[in-house]
């Protein structure tokens, strides 16, 4: 391998080394060049640092151009702290420039060419018509097809392209009838030899027989229609069979094929070597798509727009959109078609990523509020709280703090399991909002969850002298207008709420922190909204979790977001012993209980929300919770709590479990979120397999609160040949809430782990967030990388990017037009 430095013997000699210290280096740099250049001037001394790397560096780069590329790197450094600040600006670019190719130089990477010249405006307004031009337009396609398309969400060009095969079939590989494996996928080819209707019994089934080299295979169809089976084929027919075969007695047999016809020798051509599949658009014959495909390709590819430097692309060994798109679609070899996906999947998460670096660079220079808290309240509250804050929770705190009383408004997320002490944390945090003289609003998604959080702050804010409020729907007409007027006029400090707190007629005096509790709840808009009740610099925002977020959603859909972790539990707490049981063990569950209520303890029993409407799991919840409390647990206390009670109903509930005036609480899943009673010790959820595995962590993460070790038992039923178990199973082995999470992904895809109210979800053509973790790392690096060379994507090189970012993402991530 030759690469810009010259010869092979350029290379470091510990490529792993060498890699570690280049990133130690860029990130420092990167910090410093982010957001526009704006955290330079926070950079007081950086000279010593890099000296040092650089001696290290000489060391693991001994001569060639390698070194050369040092040396240039250590004249931008010599002197850089005394320089101005547009010396170091640009200082700082060449710096990155350099230490980037350096890393290309490395093993295993591919070597660095000049940028591309492709990229230019005369260019940029033919691609931009060619890719737009109506699908109609397509040799092949025509208006009746047209129609087709459209109907599948392909209108122009650029969908076309982009509707990438589902698969491929190899035909030189076709197998022989005999070499057929029951139980396997394959393609196969064969003459009809007979055709037409069978009775097995009172069952219609339509049959194919077709042979060759003097074996036989059947081919069946429980569903059909006869006048277009008998249209579509015929006897002594050509057929290429792609199903999964399967055996009745002796006979092999597919049933409902994927099957093509090759009526004359002129299909040959677009039939063999490496075929695409594209799934079926209506009634368009599967040769007929591959026909307006390869049109497409040929006549429009090359204006395909990519967004990412042909040098970047090329690091990373992959191909130019242009060249993609024809991998796709005509695949010339081997495993060119996963690197074709592979290619245009870069391409679309580095589009976004820029989008959401460029976001965060908006988002931090908006005016925000520098807080000035003395710290008095906080020392106070400190002393109140029964525990010591663990070290994770003193992290994230510290990280809040450093973006509170910088200038650019806060935008963190915090992620933490169910009982991490996420509550504490954001009451700190309000009290130093509120120290500095601003309001804190603290969002809670359920009434219940608001209530309790009022009632916990309530009892500190009294002793501290400090004003709070609640403001749910139920706090009504009297009682809200006079909440309403001392939020407006600034008479309370630290307003608790739900949704109620978004409304149109909610006025803060001085809104300074807002604090929304269990984000998965809410939707990005219900976000925005309570960011909107601002008076005029942008409040500070901390969003908290716990549902923990796989990597690759959190810097896709929570990507504008900065992200603490708390990833530590107060000491002592016990994992929750998970048990997955059936209906035949009904009565042994109520012994569980029975023992744990005897010894003080108390229990939840939890019934699913079916089709996000409450009426059966509330019948469910109403009708158990009676015949428990006759049949099963005459000698306890029983409560039922569910989504139609009134908010002083549930108030009451949930206060008579959490002063033991009740032992046994029969709830919907309204008790999911926050509700913290450390006394209970056991939870039994109903219809577990109704569940999401994140879900069940939350509702699990109700009892193991306290000293006790707990127990979940999850009722289930389940069939041997679903994987309900295999998924419940889940829960048995780990009480790692990000374990789980990443289960649940894999499980049910993005859109559903998110659930609907999470509007967010970044709609991919190729990339996919199940696997493409790596990609999403390199393009989120390659992002940033850009965007300190070229903030404002004003360079030649950035133009597509800049087009594409503006016609995909802009209103998605509510950017304002670039450019
Ligand atoms: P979540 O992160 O799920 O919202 P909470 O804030 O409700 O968790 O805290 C769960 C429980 O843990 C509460 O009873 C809280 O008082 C307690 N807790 C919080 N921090 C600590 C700590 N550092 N040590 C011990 N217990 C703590
Ligand atoms: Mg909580």
């Amino acid at each position: 391998m030759t690469d810009h430095c010259g010869k092979t013997t350029d290379l470091p000699l510990h490529a792993d080394e060498a890699e570690g210290l280049l990133r130690s280096v860029l990130k420092p740099l990167l910090f410093a060049s982010s957001d526009d250049f704006h955290h330079l001037k926070t950079i007081k001394s950086i000279e010593p640092f890099m000296r040092s790397f650089v001696s290290k560096a000489s060391v693991l780069f001994p001569g060639g151009a390698c070194a050369g590329l040092l040396a240039s790197f250590k004249a931008q450094m010599d002197g850089f702290d005394s320089c101005d600040d547009e010396a170091r600006t640009t200082r700082l670019k060449n710096a990155i420039e350099i230490i980037d190719r350096l890393m290309k130089a490395l093993p295993g990477v591919l070597p660095v060419v000049s940028d591309d010249s492709a990229n230019k405006p005369q260019n940029l307004k033919a691609s931009i018509a060619a890719l737009g031009t109506p699908v109609e337009r397509v040799k092949g396609v025509g208006p009746k097809l047209g129609e087709m398309l459209r109907r599948k969400g392909i209108s122009t060009v650029e969908d076309l392209l982009y509707f990438v095969p589902a698969r491929y079939e190899d035909r030189s590989s076709l197998k022989r009838i005999k070499e057929l494996v029951t139980g396997e996928s394959a393609s196969v080819s064969g003459e009809i030899l007979a055709m037409g209707e069978v009775r097995y019994g009172r069952r219609k089934v339509y049959e194919i027989v077709v042979g060759s080299e003097g074996q036989m295979l059947k081919l069946k169809w429980f569903h059909y229609r006869e006048s277009y089976m008998k249209l579509r084929f015929k006897a002594g027919q050509r057929l290429i069979i792609y199903g999964t075969v399967s055996a009745y007695g002796a006979q092999k047999e597919i049933i409902h094929p994927d099957i093509e016809t090759l009526d004359d020798s002129a299909d040959a051509a677009v039939t063999e070597g490496i075929v695409p599949v594209y799934s079926q658009v209506e009634t368009i014959h599967p040769k007929t798509m591959r026909k307006i495909m390869k049109n497409c390709v040929d006549a429009y590819a090359g204006y395909a727009l990519g967004a990412v430097s042909e040098s970047v692309i090329k690091s990373y060994g992959l191909m130019t959109v242009y060249s993609a798109f024809k991998e796709a679609h005509l695949p010339t070899g081997e495993g060119m078609a996963e690197l074709a996906r592979k290619s245009l999947a870069f391409d679309e998460l580095f589009i976004l990523e820029t989008g959401l670096a460029i976001k965060r660079q908006g988002v931090r220079k908006e005016p925000g509020i520098e807080f000035r808290p003395d710290g008095t309240l906080e020392v106070r509250l400190r002393a109140l709280f029964p525990y010591k804050l663990t070290g994770a929770q003193e992290r994230v705190l510290a990280e809040i703090k450093a973006d509170m009383t910088s200038a650019h408004p806060m935008n963190r997320l915090v992620q933490g399991d169910v009982g991490s002490g996420k509550t504490i944390v954001s009451l700190i945090a309000a009290l130093s909002a509120v120290e500095s003289g601003y309001q804190a609003a603290i969002m809670a998604p359920t009434e219940i969850l608001a209530e309790q959080h009022y009632l916990t702050i309530h009892s500190y804010a009294e002793s501290l002298g400090i004003r709070a409020s609640l403001l749910t729907a139920s706090v009504k007409t009297a009682a809200r207008k006079s909440a309403l007027a001392l939020i407006k006029n600034g008479e309370v400090d630290l307003i608790v709420g739900t949704h109620a707190l978004i409304q149109k007629d909610v006025e803060f005096k001085r809104l300074g922190l807002a604090v929304v509790d269990e984000q998965h709840r809410f939707g990005v808009v219900q976000r925005a909204s309570l960011k909107k009740k601002g008076f005029g610099p942008a409040p500070d925002m901390l969003i908290m979790t716990a549902t923990p977020i796989p990597r690759t959603l959190s810097m896709t859909v929570f990507g504008d977001l900065e992200v603490s972790i708390i990833d530590e539990l107060p000491p002592g707490r016990k994992p929750i012993y998970t048990k997955v049981i059936r209906e035949s063990e009904r009565q042994k569950a109520y012994e569980v209980i029975r023992k744990e209520l005897k010894e003080g303890h108390q229990c939840y029993i939890v019934y699913p929300l079916v089709d996000e409407s409450e009426e059966l799991s509330l019948k469910d919840a109403t009708t158990m919770k009676e015949h428990l409390q006759k049949d099963v647990f005459a000698d306890s206390r029983l409560g039922l709590l569910h989504g139609r009670l009134s908010g002083p109903e549930k108030e009451q509930v949930m206060r008579d479990f959490k002063e033991r005036r009740l032992d046994i609480l029969v709830a919907t899943t309204v008790l999911e979120v926050g509700v913290d009673v450390p006394n209970a010790s056991v939870i039994l959820i109903e219809h577990a397999e109704r569940f999401g595995l994140a879900q069940l962590h939350q509702l699990r993460g109700r009892v193991g609160r306290g000293e006790r070790r707990s127990i979940c038992l999850l009722l289930a039923q389940w069939s041997n040949s679903d994987d309900t178990l295999k998924r419940l199973k889940v829960m048995e082995a780990t009480n790692d809430g990000f374990k789980i999470a990443e289960e649940d992904l894999l499980i049910r895809g993005p859109g559903d782990f998110l659930g609907t109210r999470q509007s967010g979800l970044p709609e991919f053509r190729s990339a996919s967030l199940l696997t493409d973790l790596s990609l999403l790392k390199n393009a989120r690096h390659e992002a940033m990388i850009l965007l300190a060379k070229d903030p404002g994507l004003n360079h030649d090189g950035s133009l597509f990017l800049r087009h594409l970012l503006n016609a995909r993402w802009a209103d998605r991530l509510e950017l304002a037009e670039i450019g």
